[in-house]
């Protein structure tokens, strides 16, 4: 095909005209220009898909509707999707372009139980359903999917080269999603991959988390009646008190960052009748992967031991295993650079009047003492990585390829995770704000990506420095499929 171009030299500047437009050149203002605007005019569909899925409020593994819009949106737009991934019908990839560099872009969507809250300032559960996007993962979902429309936008138009990767990673809250779609093969032919999280900051995370394993302990004992025959029963349930004993005197020999927590799952039928079964679910966390699997082993012994007194029997199920953040800097810093030029959500008066109100409602419960109602303004890089006292699944990826993202404030400055007060704000134009400034950015750092061997080499050198001497174990048994369920 004929195709013809000349070159203009104009102040220093290289520009090439052709037969496809303006080639960019190496800054690539103008894919930058066009993918900012391009997300300005979806920003009518993307706060839209927000919204369904804040109100769908899906928990961990039963994200039907809400990985189901994500779908049909990336289909749409030309996307080859594949659902169903490792064994989880609501997690799924999608791909546009070919070749190398692969550029991944991660999206989450469940919510959490007892969250379920209204757009407003007060207390109120929102009719027809008890949970809640209190993480703000749908604000997290859409602006992924957005950032991937807008990269589809600029590759066609630009004819750039490689391929983008949008994965739908299910079950953050209980650490599942992408350890299993890890284990199942996927990431690992990533040369970068991008996350983002709605926060009260707008921040690059160059930061790492805590390692953490789930693992639900069941007991089984002898029924009888509880007070005509006690002697011929064995109660399950002391097992799982005796075990709580236990792991609470373990807590002081453990390092002080490391975490200990349960809930008791089943502590029998009622109170006349000697529980024959119990169970306990434990999430055991370190800063260290190495540490957590010191303090699990310790706690397996706990509930031997918890057996042994109590005459029952128990069962161990590893739920999942998740390892600490690896940060990257370079990544982390071209993060920040994309941050800074997009600039922090512009919050009006609104915004901060309903802030204001969430904000006091946090001061009554937790003491919060008065601050400004939305942060504004952009974190500077830290000198060091900072620690997240959460944990993440995307610590798994970390641990296999560059991995680097951010958060935007789409909560009330102040604000308590998986709080009802995080809710009301990502299901309002607070949220909506932080969301759109978190696609830009996406998009904006994937594109340079796709276009900059030389920050790819900058990001793998850095991965394989911060990786020395780490080896990724697992306390998830060989070929475990991921749950169907996690309640
Ligand atoms: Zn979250």
């Amino acid at each position: 095909m004929f195709r013809y171009f000349f070159v203009l030299v104009l102040a220093g500047v290289v520009f090439e005209f052709g037969a496809t437009g303006i080639v960019a050149d190496q800054g690539g203002d103008a894919i930058d220009a066009d993918i900012v605007k391009h997300l300005d005019s979806l920003q009518p569909e993307l706060i839209d898909i927000n919204q369904d899925l804040w109100a769908f409020a899906e928990v961990g593994l039963e994200e039907n509707r809400s990985s189901k819009r994500l779908v049909e949106v990336l289909k749409k737009a030309g996307f080859k999707v594949t659902e169903g991934v490792a064994n989880m019908p609501t997690a799924f990839v999608a791909e546009y372009g070919a070749g190398a560099p692969v550029i991944g872009i991660l999206a989450e969507y469940d919510a959490l139980p007892e969250l379920s809250q209204e757009v407003i300032g007060t207390r109120k559960p929102a009719a027809g359903r008890s949970t809640g996007h209190g993480c703000g993962h749908c604000a997290l979902g859409t602006a992924s999917i957005g950032a991937g429309l807008a990269l589809k936008h600029i590759y066609d138009k630009y004819k750039l080269k490689g391929t983008i990767r949008i994965y739908g990673t299910p079950a953050e809250e209980t650490l599942i999603g992408k350890v299993y779609m890890l284990l199942a093969g996927l990431f690992r032919d990533l040369d970068a991959c991008l996350h983002w999280h709605p926060g009260t900051k707008n921040r690059t995370y160059f930061s790492a988390s805590k390692a953490c394993v789930s693992a639900k302990f069941t007991f089984s004992g002898i029924p009888a009646h509880a007070s005509g025959s006690p002697d011929k029963g064995k109660s399950a349930l002391d097992g799982v008190e005796l075990m709580n004993v236990g792991a609470n005197y373990m807590r002081e020999h453990i390092k002080e960052t490391s975490r200990v927590h349960y809930v008791i799952t089943n502590g029998g039928g009622q109170p006349n009748v000697v529980p024959a079964t119990s169970q306990v679910w434990y999430y055991v966390r370190a800063n260290d992967h190495e540490d957590m699997e010191k303090h699990f082993d310790w706690l397996k012994d706990i509930a031997d031991g918890a057996a042994k007194m109590s005459r029952t029997k128990v069962k161990m199920q590893i739920d999942t295993d998740c390892h600490e953040l690896i940060p990257n800097a370079p990544l982390s810093k071209l993060v920040l650079k994309h941050l800074k030029k997009v600039g922090a959500p512009k919050f009006d008066k609104a915004d901060h009047d309903l802030a204001r109100q969430l904000q006091t409602s946090i001061r009554a419960d937790f003491g919060l003492k008065e601050q400004k109602p939305l942060h504004d303004t952009i974190d500077e890089f830290p000198e060091k990585p900072y620690r997240d006292d959460g944990s993440t699944d995307v610590g798994d990826i970390s641990w296999h390829v560059p991995t680097g993202g951010l958060s935007t404030a789409c909560f009330a400055a102040g604000s308590p995770g998986h709080s009802w007060q995080n809710v009301a704000a990502v299901g309002s134009p607070i949220g909506h704000k932080g969301m759109m400034v978190a696609a830009k950015v996406l998009a904006l750092s994937a594109a340079e990506l796709l276009q900059s061997p030389a920050q790819l080499q900058a990001a793998h050198a850095d991965f394989q420095q911060r990786m020395k001497g780490r080896s990724y174990t697992t306390l998830i048994p060989k070929g475990q499929r991921a749950p169907k369920s996690i309640r």
